[in-house]
């Protein structure tokens, strides 16, 4: 049998296999002046896809700067994850080495509209491979990304570590902004940075996937409301039912019970704000439901 159908076994085996998760209280939601501005638009551009997955950018194109939320892999995927063996090793090709993109990100946001080489930032979720790798396929941009998940990428440099791939590490030095939650509460969360200063594009502190992942709220001027959670879910079919992630996905979260609540939370921000459309990072339907299809409405 391929690795390809063995994955795909698997998943189809132990995607059953979800804990169910305790609801939790949340308090009040705290509003915040939203003033998007009439050219702003959200478009999705994908640098990988296997079976249901997807690994993609949402690309944001505001007056003031275009922000690419998350990058997807790096083309030198395969050479990258060497520095592993055993089972690290193995996991890596047999899952996030299946979203590989064929051609670079800057390619494909070319092929889009997007000059890469306009970006004003890239906001990566968190730094694992599969988000921050893309990176090293565009040309130098501003990386931002939470302190916590800072810390990480420099533990990356000191020595292996698995959450974050030494090449990505090492490329992303010297290009690092930090992302600083220096606003206050903002619906359920209890800080947020707004990078605009406009209310249209949001970050609120996620950890728990990792320690310093991040969900990206993005309000565009007719009112649709989007929110990017990364890998705090790997299908909105979680948040709906509170369920954990699927046991052969499990490893991935540097902290379980934090990411659990994580899907509690957002299941209360979905039922006080249903008309949110959440975007979990590799649930390609998601995507597709909100943007049709990749590229569509991404030209400038
Ligand atoms: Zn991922």
């Amino acid at each position: 049998m391929s690795i390809h159908r063995w994955v795909l076994g698997m998943m189809v085996v132990l995607g059953g296999c979800r804990a169910s998760i305790a609801p939790v209280e949340v308090g009040p939601l705290h509003s915040v002046e939203t003033t998007p501005p009439a050219g702003l638009t959200a478009c999705w551009v994908e640098s990988g896809r296997f079976g249901s997955f997807t690994a993609s950018s949402l690309v944001v194109r505001h007056p003031e700067g275009t922000v690419a939320i998350d990058a997807g892999n790096s083309t030198n995927l395969k050479e990258e994850i060497q520095v592993y063996e055993g089972r690290t090793y193995r996991w890596l090709r047999a899952l996030p080495a299946r979203l590989r993109p064929r051609e670079s990100l800057a390619d494909r946001f070319g092929e889009a509209g997007v000059d890469p080489g306009a970006l004003r930032w890239v906001l990566p979720t968190h730094a694992h491979l599969d988000h921050l790798g893309g990176v090293l396929d565009l040309p130098p941009t501003p990386v931002l990304l939470s302190e916590p998940e800072q810390a990480l990428v420099a533990e990356a440099r000191e020595h292996v570590i698995t959450e974050v791939m030494p090449a990505h590490a090492h490329g992303v030095e010297g290009h690092e902004e930090a992302l600083r939650f220096d606003g206050g509460p903002y619906e359920i969360f209890d800080r947020h940075a707004d990078l605009f200063g406009d209310g249209s594009v949001v970050v609120v502190p996620m950890p728990g996937h990792t320690p310093g992942s991040v969900a990206v709220f993005v309000n565009l001027p007719d009112g649709t409301r989007l929110l990017h959670v990364g890998d705090a879910v790997n299908d909105r079919s979680q948040i709906e039912r509170l369920r954990g992630r699927a046991s052969i996905m499990r490893r991935t979260d540097m902290d379980e019970p934090q990411a659990n609540d994580n899907v509690a939370r957002l299941h209360e921000l979905q039922r006080r704000i249903p008309e949110l459309r959440i975007i979990p990072a590799h649930e390609r339907r998601a995507w597709a439901e909100t943007f049709g299809r990749p590229g569509q409405g991404c030209a400038g």
